[in-house]
């Protein structure tokens, strides 16, 4: 008899699926609007669905110029006073609600996963707690605003439009809620078409909350109410996250214009592993940092730079850890990789894959069984990467991974670099120098050392480049929402 080495055991999992029972929603929602729920001014409803089943959750109403016009006069009527809160009173309020978040984390999470299509275990430890730590974290600033920008006298720019996209619809809107808040202004949030839920459920909270009307609007819709929201007069502010061909059309359209703007957008990162590194570590993070979310990631490290010397057996270990990944019912507890956000997310993944296969690169995907219904992409290696390919260059933002090879630091340098994006990048090496040597180096507004797609709300994020700019998080994610006085 042979015993196989431990590392090789491959564990059968019974089912776990997560309770839905405890979920309250609604059939129908409407726009949260001046501290309520409202009718939509042109009766639009449009159906979110689940992408792991393609069935339909509920119905969702799509704010057109009217309503976006009434939100916009409720949030300027209400900034006033809201400002003029005093610092620890508006506080009081992000404390609530970041309790409020905690104690429904569990039927948030489930929507989460339901709407987007993420494993629950992600929405439950990541996305979740995460969203009740920035509202904690910027409610601890409310009072303290000053501080974070060098002890100057300071004002809240007015009424803010932010528009959000579907990857991580509940932590991008507190990312842009608790800051935007917390510094006195009020807000208009749109969620993404595919992903309003959380952001509805998050409408009842700041209601529990007893938040004042107009302090928060949220208007679901498609690019054609986020066009308007920040065309709209009455918008001191736009904070967008998204695509990088929105945020540029964005910007022309802002041009010339009073209106403040910061715009987090696209990546193609970099995670660059050296011959000194913890190879089984680096494997760990290889796959947090790009099956993570499905790699719906904006800084996903979906270029894999790999130095020579250990080339082979980083992708032998890379590719022995891929086959256990567990890909299907996100609602299932053991589930890695969950369903891909939509039909048109995963057409656009099939188109890059099929011009990386006709470039000439080699594509290895994993085996495993896809359930009937759904949208589904297994997790996918391509070696023989070319930089000038297109899976080197655009992003895929789903899970496919595109590995690079380098000799030397100069090269690693370099080549992670050679991008017009830059927003985050991974260095895994033994030795402290040569990462601090090579992070600043990089040309991405994040660098993860030996962890990757590590958040925290104390903590800056935001892009160079093509990846946009402003940051979010931590003191410096004040700056965007204030305007300095004296
Ligand atoms: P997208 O740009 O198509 O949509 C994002 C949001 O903008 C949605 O709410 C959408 O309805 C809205 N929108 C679309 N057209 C608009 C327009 N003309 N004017 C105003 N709003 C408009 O992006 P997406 O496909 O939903 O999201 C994926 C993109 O987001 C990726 O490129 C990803 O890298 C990026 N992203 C960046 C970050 C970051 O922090 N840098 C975080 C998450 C996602």
């Amino acid at each position: 008899m042979t015993t196989e080495p431990r590392t090789s055991i491959v564990w059968d999992y019974a089912p776990a699926p997560e309770a839905t029972d405890h979920v309250r929603l609604r059939d129908r929602y409407g726009l949260f609007i001046d501290g309520a729920s409202r009718d939509p001014a042109e009766s639009r409803y449009e159906q979110t669905l689940n992408p792991a089943t393609e069935q339909p959750i509920a119905e969702v109403a799509w704010a057109g110029p009217a309503d976006v016009t009434r939100a916009i006069d409720s949030a300027r009527a209400a900034q006033p006073k809201w400002a003029a809160l005093p610092d620890r009173e508006r506080a009081k309020y992000l404390f609530r609600i970041a309790r409020l978040i905690q104690e429904r984390a569990r039927e948030l999470a489930v929507v989460e996963t339901m709407d987007g299509g993420k494993p629950l275990r992600e929405s439950r430890d990541v996305d979740i707690p995460l969203a009740a730590a920035h509202f904690f974290h910027y409610a601890g600033w409310a009072d303290k605003l000053r501080y974070g920008v060098n002890a100057r006298e300071v004002a809240p720019l007015g009424v803010v439009g932010q528009i959000v996209p579907w990857n991580f619809p509940l932590l991008m809107a507190a990312w842009k809620l608790a800051p935007a808040l917390a510094c006195g202004n009020t807000a208009i949030l749109k969620p993404a078409e595919t992903t309003p839920l959380t952001a509805l459920l998050l409408a009842e909270i700041c209601q529990e909350a007893e938040l004042p009307a107009g302090v928060v609007s949220i208007l679901p819709g498609d690019g054609e109410t986020g066009a308007t929201l920040v065309r709209a007069p009455g918008i001191d502010k736009v904070a967008f996250t998204g695509s990088t061909a929105v945020g540029r059309d964005i910007q022309a359209a802002l041009a010339g214009r009073p209106t403040s703007l910061t715009l987090e957008l696209g990546g193609k990162s970099a995670n660059i592993v050296f011959e000194d590194a913890a190879l089984d570590q680096a494997v760990e993070g290889i796959v947090n940092g790009i099956f993570f979310n499905q790699g719906h990631v904006c800084c996903a490290g979906s270029r894999l730079l790999i130095q020579e010397s250990i080339i082979e057996t980083l992708i032998a270990k890379l590719w022995r850890r891929m086959g256990r990944l567990r890909v299907g019912d996100p609602l299932d507890k053991n589930t890695d990789v969950g369903a891909i956000n939509s039909a048109e997310q995963l057409q656009r993944i099939e188109t890059l894959v099929a011009a990386g296969e006709d470039e000439g690169a080699q594509r290895r995907t994993i085996a495993c069984e896809l359930p009937e219904h759904g949208y589904w992409f297994a997790p996918t290696l391509f070696t023989e990467v070319s930089p000038a390919h297109r899976i080197a260059v655009e992003e895929i933002f789903g899970p496919v991974v595109s590995v690079l090879s380098f000799r030397t630091q100069a090269e690693a340098i370099e080549k992670a670099n050679n991008s017009r994006y830059g927003l985050a990048a991974g260095i895994w090496t033994d030795k402290g120098a040569k990462a601090f040597e090579v992070a600043s180096a990089l040309r991405a507004g994040v660098v993860w050392q030996n962890t990757y797609n590590h958040f925290d709300p104390t903590a800056a994020f935001g892009g160079y480049k093509e990846s946009g700019f402003g940051r979010e998080g931590g003191p410096a994610g004040l700056r965007p929402y204030l305007k300095i006085a004296r």
